[in-house]
């Protein structure tokens, strides 16, 4: 940090410590670059706390695969860190029709393309894998190498890491507006140098011209039921319900917890700012998880609980330069994704910032494309 008239100087001020803000802040303090993060609520108690923490290979965009590849293998560094509770319990992606399970084998060669590797599951392998699954099911897609983490945990470690290097924690403190080279805070202290704005589904307060919705999803996690399921079990019609232009959708969507506890997921909802749980949406989720997973029935659950994907217009993150601003930065409006996109975002996001190349084309998520 510098100081120049009073005013402190830094190389990246990083509004929104988030798990986007926080990877950024950890990977460029890592770079050697003099960070500053302005966070006014609790370290990743936004989206990043609502989330599931499925680390995921999503096939439906070439680029949102590409993205999710990269962080994957990023995702590798976090894997013996006790506090990430890191798990890789793979995901077994569920058919419900032979039509769902017709498209298996490109969806395969799509995720093989790109290095991940994915099995095809016949109904007798489904049965074995899991034996729980409700019965008339016909196969599915078994992605051995994906996993799930606690999203907040991670947050605060990287944190705690880019403070390790240095950076100045602003807590309590909201960017409120940006002028030229200096951020403006809200007890009307300024920080001068480049901005990045990661504030997830509060980007439009400080960028309007960068649309972002917030996209409502419930979740509910149960008692410990040890081994009551060993995979993230997703249906496959899952795509239809995140692409879907729906209001609201629910899919089936559930995750064992390294602690023995259920999640179970998920639904999507445009047009309400409420936080409130929606027990006709629980009660919609929970219905069609019973369809997959009859003995759930039977558990105990112990809270419910909501968050706000932040969704772009494409719904993949913006991520690099805000034209017409000079030294504004975004990276935000990671959807459903953002755990796992999270690192991969940080990494693009820095080799723009450096001028250097990444290791991914980063054009699909210029922030340019908003602008038409
Ligand atoms: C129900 C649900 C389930 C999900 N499951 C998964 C999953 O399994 N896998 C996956 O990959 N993703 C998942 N996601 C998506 C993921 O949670 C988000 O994409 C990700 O957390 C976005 O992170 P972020 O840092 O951009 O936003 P946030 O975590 O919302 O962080 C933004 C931060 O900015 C701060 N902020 C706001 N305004 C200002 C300001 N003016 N100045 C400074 N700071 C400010 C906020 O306080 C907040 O802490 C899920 C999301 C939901 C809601």
């Amino acid at each position: 940090m510098g100081n120049r008239r009073g005013v402190k100087v830094f190389d990246l001020i990083v509004a929104g410590a988030g798990i986007v803000g926080a990877a950024c802040a950890d990977a460029a303090t890592a770079e050697g670059l003099r960070v500053a993060i302005v966070e006014p609520a609790v370290i990743g108690g936004g989206a990043t706390a609502a989330a599931m923490g499925h680390l995921v290979a999503l096939d439906d965009d070439p680029a949102e695969l590409a993205l999710a590849r990269y962080s994957l293998e990023l995702w590798e560094e976090f894997a013996e860190l006790p506090e990430v509770q890191f798990s890789r319990c793979g995901t077994l992606w569920i058919a419900r029709s032979e039509r769902e399970r017709d498209g298996i084998a490109a969806k395969i060669a799509r995720l093989g393309a790109v290095g991940v590797a994915a099995g095809m599951v016949d109904e007798n392998e489904l049965y074995r894998l899991e034996p729980a699954l409700a019965p008339g099911l016909a196969g599915g897609m078994h992605v051995p190498s994906d996993a799930v983490v606690y999203p907040p945990n991670v947050a605060r470690l990287m944190i705690e890491r880019a403070c390790g290097r240095g950076a100045q924690l602003y807590t309590g403190r909201r960017v409120c507006a940006l002028e030229a080279g200096t951020v403006v805070l809200d007890d009307r202290s300024s920080l001068s140098g480049p901005v990045l704005i990661a504030t997830g589904c509060a980007l439009t307060e400080l960028l309007p011209m960068l649309p972002v919705r917030a996209r409502k999803g419930h979740l509910v996690i149960t008692e410990r039921y040890r081994d009551f399921v060993k995979r993230q079990l997703v249906e496959l019609g899952y795509a239809d319900s995140v692409h879907g232009g729906e209001d609201a959708s629910v899919a089936f969507n559930l995750q064992p917890r390294p602690t023995g506890q259920i999640l179970i997921g998920s639904s999507r909802e445009f047009g309400t700012t409420s936080s409130e749980v929606s027990m006709s949406t629980v009660r919609r989720m929970l219905v069609r998880a019973f369809e997959f997973l009859p003995g759930l029935r039977r558990l105990q659950a112990v809270r419910i609980w909501t968050g706000f994907r932040p969704s772009s217009i494409d719904g993949r993150p913006y991520l690099g330069p805000v034209p017409e601003r000079r030294d504004v930065w975004v990276a935000a409006g990671h959807e459903g994704l953002g755990i796992t996109t999270a690192l991969g975002s940080a990494r693009l996001l820095l080799d723009q910032l450096l001028a250097r190349k990444s290791a991914i084309d980063p054009a699909p998520y210029l922030p340019a494309r908003a602008f038409g």
